[in-house]
């Protein structure tokens, strides 16, 4: 071997060394505290080697099975609507998209996807949209009502973006037991980066707050790899779901959507949404932690390594088929095979295929 190439060899294998004892140290010292310094929080999302992550998500599975054993809970996603009033950059159904072809579910349809979802066993809907104002406060609400009558023993998930504190707790008396809001970023340059200047990084942390203090289960989360996202944002974000305390947290990789202003910039990566999902798992070990589409979207196995690395929720799609294609948030989409709730079985036999069991109770926050 030439002498040039063995020292450079032999020094990667020193690095790779030292990188997994220091993963080793930190990720016990995160496991036990569940908390680490920022740097410490900085070198653990920059460690690389193998070896080193497996031992991350090694230890993330562990605490994931400490609390849910091998169970991976389903959520039946039900995108009732497309139309939206923002304008978010990395959204494909942002407001200025001309191209998208916006639809809207009737009440019935609806209900029919819930029914389709309650026989294949599906006890958790998750009803997410565009802020489409079509859905009044009384006509989400009476959806709301009607859901929790015919299905009392499911929960009902909104996924709804911002609206005022009365409409929450109108939505929540009628039923509705959770709420997803992804914070998206905990950084306010980074948000503005973001969004246009009409949408307000303290008004969505502000509906955050709300809904946890009305009594919703709330989830938060961001993305990854969205443009302008530095380790110091990322460190941001932990500390802001370290106060926030949600019971669920969403986080999957951007992913570039053709559409939009952001049509050009490079997306999320699998390892670097791994290694945040098994941080997650580590710093909140109860929390409910989904493999997201998105995850499933950029890699062929992605949704399973995503549960290989502490995420143990995932939401197929109850949606028509006639409509998925055309909630495209981002370019390449899952939305059929494994998808799409009909494939359940598909889906109980991948995670069989890693250890795990679809479960198919409400699966409340343990929190
Ligand atoms: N209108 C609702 C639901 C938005 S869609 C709301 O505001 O909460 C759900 C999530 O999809 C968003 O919170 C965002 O984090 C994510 N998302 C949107 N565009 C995306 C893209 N291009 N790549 C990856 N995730 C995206």
């Amino acid at each position: 071997m030439e002498k040039g190439l063995r020292i450079r060899e032999e020094s990667e294998n020193v690095n790779n060394e030292k990188e997994y004892e220091t993963i080793q140290e930190l990720t016990a010292r995160l496991r036990q505290e569940q908390t680490l310094p920022d740097a410490a929080f900085r070198a653990l999302l920059q460690m690389e080697s193998e070896q080193a992550l497996e031992c991350l998500y090694g230890n993330a599975r562990q605490v994931q099975e400490a609390h849910y054993g091998k169970k991976v809970y389903a959520r039946g996603l039900i995108e009732f609507t497309n139309y939206c009033r923002n304008n978010c950059y990395y959204c494909g159904i942002r407001c200025e998209n001309r191209k998208a072809e916006r639809y809207r579910l009737s009440e019935n349809a609806i209900y029919s996807c819930a029914a389709e979802g309650y026989a294949l066993g599906f006890r958790t809907f998750v009803l997410q949209g565009g802020e489409d104002i079509f859905f009044t406060k009384e006509k989400l609400g009476s959806i709301i009502l009607h859901l929790k009558k015919l299905y009392p023993d499911c929960a009902v998930t909104l996924s709804f973006g911002e609206w005022d504190e009365q409409t929450y707790k109108y939505w929540f008396d009628c039923g509705a037991d959770r709420y997803l809001l992804r914070h998206e970023t905990a950084d306010e340059t980074h948000y503005q980066k973001l969004h246009p200047p009409e949408m307000s990084f303290a008004d969505r942390r502000k509906c955050l707050r709300k809904l946890k203090e009305i009594g919703y289960q709330v989830g938060a989360g961001f993305m990854i790899g969205s443009p302008g996202q530095t380790l110091d944002t990322i460190v941001a974000d932990l500390r802001f779901l370290q106060q926030l305390r949600p019971h669920m947290i969403g986080i999957g990789p951007f992913i570039p959507q053709q559409d939009t202003p952001f049509a050009a910039e490079s997306g999320g990566t699998l390892e670097m949404t791994r290694k945040l999902l098994a941080i997650l798992r580590l710093m909140f070990p109860k929390v409910l932690l989904p493999s997201t589409t998105a995850l499933g979207s950029i890699h062929p196995k992605g949704r399973e390594l995503g549960i290989l690395s502490g995420a143990n929720v995932v939401m197929p799609n109850l949606s028509p088929a006639e409509v998925r294609r055309k909630y495209q948030i981002y370019d390449h989409k899952l939305y059929s095979g494994c998808e799409s709730a009909q494939s359940k079985r598909l889906l109980a036999s991948q995670m069989a295929s890693i250890g795990y069991e679809l479960c198919m109770e409400r699966g409340d926050s343990l929190m």
